[in-house]
């Protein structure tokens, strides 16, 4: 059953979100020439890289001017690691956010109360587009603490005048006593999370459609159209995209409208160009490639010419919705997440798009590329869902062999298929962590 309700969706600032494009480059002119004299200005870091590529701020006459400027990078970011890519007095720091530094030292970002306000405003308007209002109930299932997700959330709800519950991620019984006790109308967390949650009431005899939640934005990693489905089918909900990165602001650089048609970027804060990440050449509308984003407004730790190392391509055409934004297109990989194996390059989400089709699978899966001999090689391990699994049992050696036709369809190389235990492969409560890599490259 479908509880989203279409006429609950709204434009959460109209002034800004319909703009005319004209308008639009205007401002965001203005507003670039200020953020990167500010950052000229305030941070060291800026003005010498600038000074040594003989560029300045008063370059800027055009917005493809900004072509002109050198890129930062999240080496960058640790190069100056804490905090010297802050541009504000350190009494106007009111919070301060980290990356998890997974992968080495965490970006730390401080933020001043008018950054607060920013990503207050730019999370309400990805809530208001998927209809929350000011008597709505906001389950926050996003990790707190240093992480940006679960604040942005909040901010968003508390900025239309909503209820946040901030839940965190984890404790998964509570998640669900809660979604059941306290009934939430929405819910943000990762989309793995989510599904988790929905398997979790399914594994208890409850059908996920019938607790009340009507949508929910979900987000901080790379997910599919068929995850999507599943979210919307199990839930009864509509389930969109919220993009965003520590560096930037965290979630809420750009939220999927009802259309789903593109995730609509806060542009008048947000600057986004698309370049080739090999080239480092921008591209022309519409092809696909890194996104680069420069900040307009912020005023902690501006950043200007990000390179994410996000792939997805821009579309500056209206929207249905009425929003004039420009749209950006899911994340289709990272320009350093390609596993290459055998010298094929393989993004994992072409394997979990395959899996994610079959009904007969539960939705969790697991990437594991090892080099036993000499040669790679990929195991997919996966698992079978029960309640959809109509073969028998002695059909298992033949079910396996067909989804290992259908990956090598889609990716073009052979794998490994292993058919786990059910609620063997390990559910993530932040983050999934769905490709282990074995290789010894050292
Ligand atoms: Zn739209």
């Amino acid at each position: 059953m479908n509880k989203f309700r279409e006429e609950d969706v709204y434009i959460f600032n109209k002034k800004r979100e319909c703009m005319s494009r004209e308008d639009m480059r205007e401002l965001q002119l203005r507003r670039l020439k200020k953020s990167v004299k500010y950052a000229y200005d305030n941070v060291a870091f800026y003005r010498d890289l600038y000074d040594k590529n003989n560029v300045a701020p008063e370059d800027l006459k055009e917005l493809e001017d900004l072509e002109l400027f050198p890129f930062i990078t999240k080496d960058d970011l640790r190069k100056t690691y804490p905090f010297d890519l802050q541009a504000a007095l350190k009494e106007d720091w009111k919070e301060v956010h980290s990356t998890s530094g997974t992968t080495g030292i965490p970006t730390v970002a401080a933020y001043t109360q008018k950054d607060l306000d920013i990503w207050a405003e730019s999370t309400a308007r990805g809530l208001a587009s998927v209809g929350v209002h000011k008597n709505d109930i906001v389950n926050v299932a996003y990790g707190f603490g240093l992480f940006t997700g679960g604040h942005g959330a909040q901010y968003g709800a508390q900025k239309i005048g909503a209820l946040a519950v901030p839940m965190s991620s984890g404790n998964t019984q509570r998640q669900m006593n809660f979604l059941k006790d306290f009934p939430a109308d929405f819910l943000c967390c990762t989309p793995s999370y989510a599904l988790y949650l929905a398997e979790s009431f399914e594994k208890e005899g409850i059908d996920p459609s019938s607790i009340a939640l009507r949508g929910g934005l979900f987000g901080a990693e790379m997910w599919t159209e068929e995850i999507r489905n599943k979210l919307e089918s199990k839930f009864g909900i509509s389930a969109q995209n919220i993009y965003g990165l520590t560096e930037v602001i965290g979630p809420g650089v750009s939220v999927d409208c009802h259309i789903k048609e593109g995730m609509h970027i806060a542009e008048d804060h947000f600057y986004p160009e698309i370049i080739d990440p090999n080239t480092l050449e921008v591209l022309p509308e519409g092809e696909t490639g890194e996104i680069v984003f420069t900040s307009l407004t912020k005023t902690g730790m501006p950043v200007i010419r990000y390179r994410t190392k996000d792939i997805t391509s821009l579309n500056y055409e209206k929207c249905e919705c009425g929003r004039t934004t420009v749209r950006m297109n899911r994340i289709t990989g990272r320009s350093d997440d390609m596993i290459k194996v055998k010298g094929v390059i393989v993004f994992p989400k072409q394997i979990e798009e395959v899996i994610m089709k079959m009904d007969e699978l539960a939705p969790a899966y697991q990437i594991v590329v090892s080099r036993p001999d000499t040669l790679d090689e990929i195991e997919v391990q996966v698992e079978i869902d029960q309640a959809n699994f109509k073969d028998s049992i002695t059909d298992l050696e033949g079910f396996r062999h067909k989804i290992g036709e259908r990956i090598k369809d889609a990716i073009g190389i052979s794998v490994k298929v292993t058919l786990a235990e059910p609620y063997t492969i390990p559910r993530s409560e932040g983050k999934a962590v769905r490709v282990i890599d074995k290789r010894d490259f050292s």
